[in-house]
């Protein structure tokens, strides 16, 4: 089959032939036919091994994986071949420990992450975990499922975990894959929304997509603009730097909730005032992508047609250019990959 390979973190990827994975009995494994493979900021990471827990190369990246189930171990129900499943970050988790029996299973300290610690989705097939997929509705094409699989779950919990609303206002710091349905979740659940990015075609996206206010903040400071109407009740920080945090935490009015998702390569930090939380009553929330249940219900949303997506389709053989498109800001949203 062919795979997009990390063979050094500071090499490009190699398209090559590998061996179609094996199943192995008793693992719970599905062998999935990839349609479709997102590209998240997450496999740039990956990729390079930005982050202070790095994957071991030779792997295979991607964790926004669509496809067919074309077998499955012994031990997993027949019953998933042939059907359309999502591949997410969360591969799978134990099942048994406290975080996974009580709903957070995204917390689970024995989690496999695709593409990460296993190979993912960027090849024409991938292993996956019956505990760890979701069926993908008739409604929802393999081309939209797949940002929905990291893009839309994350900032769909990001919005979930923030306890958003009618009314309070929401500043979404980066417009991308992530911040452009992250507008939407927020004015889902009724949010006034504030769009902050530093590029004017990502705040005219984040207009089209519903954003009541619209910041630029590479010609205005994001703090004021924000304060100027009330300031956040909620901030949202979806762009890869420290600085977009501390902003962030200073939009907040009384009683907000800073919501960090991005990861900034290296191990970065802010400074938060601890008088100005504690008279503030500011919260400041860790959210890390969403559950099976989230996911699920980003597809059943996407499929009454409540959010969109907005994409650009790729073939495997450019993965390079598009980690460097997307590097330098020069893709809509966000890029699939077609196998
Ligand atoms: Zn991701
Ligand atoms: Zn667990």
């Amino acid at each position: 089959m062919k795979a997009a390979v990390v063979t050094n973190f500071s090499k490009p990827l190699e398209i090559r032939e590998v061996p179609i994975p094996d199943l192995v009995p008793g693992s719970g494994q599905m062998l999935v036919r990839i349609e479709t493979s997102g590209l998240c900021h997450t496999d740039i990471h990956a990729a390079h091994g930005d982050w202070p827990v790095k994957p071991s190369p030779p792997f295979i990246p991607g964790h926004e994986g669509i496809g067919r189930v074309e077998s499955v171990a012994d031990g997993v129900s027949p019953e998933w071949v042939g059907k359309r499943v999502a591949i997410p970050w969360l591969g799978s988790a134990c099942g048994n420990c406290g975080y996974c029996i009580s709903g957070w299973e995204t917390l689970c300290e024995n989690q496999i992450n695709s593409g990460y610690s296993v190979d993912g989705a960027y090849a024409e097939y991938a292993l996956a975990y019956a505990n760890g997929v979701v069926e993908v509705p008739d409604g929802v094409s393999s081309v939209d499922a797949a940002p929905l699989t990291c893009a839309g779950v994350t900032t769909y919990k990001a919005v979930k975990v923030a306890r958003v609303v009618p009314a309070e206002r929401v500043a979404v710091f980066g417009i991308g894959g992530l911040g452009h349905m992250a507008v939407q979740y927020a004015r889902l659940v009724g949010g006034l929304v504030t769009a902050v990015d530093i590029e004017q075609s990502k705040l005219d996206l984040a207009a089209e997509l519903g954003a009541d206010h619209l910041v630029n903040a590479a010609e205005t400071d994001p703090v004021e603009a924000i304060r100027e109407v009330g300031g956040a009740d909620v901030a949202v920080v979806l762009a890869a730097s420290p600085k977009p945090f501390a902003q962030a935490y200073r939009s907040l009015r009384r009683g907000g909730r800073l919501v960090m998702v991005a990861l900034p390569a290296d191990d970065a930090a802010i400074t938060v005032p601890i008088f100005d939380t504690v008279l503030g009553g500011i919260s400041v929330i860790g959210s890390i992508v969403g559950t099976r249940a989230d996911l699920a219900e980003v597809f059943a949303l996407h499929a009454a047609g409540r959010t969109r997506v907005i994409t650009q389709t790729r073939s495997l053989d450019q993965v390079n250019e598009s980690f460097d498109d997307v590097l330098n800001g020069r893709v809509p949203a966000r890029l699939v990959f077609e196998l």
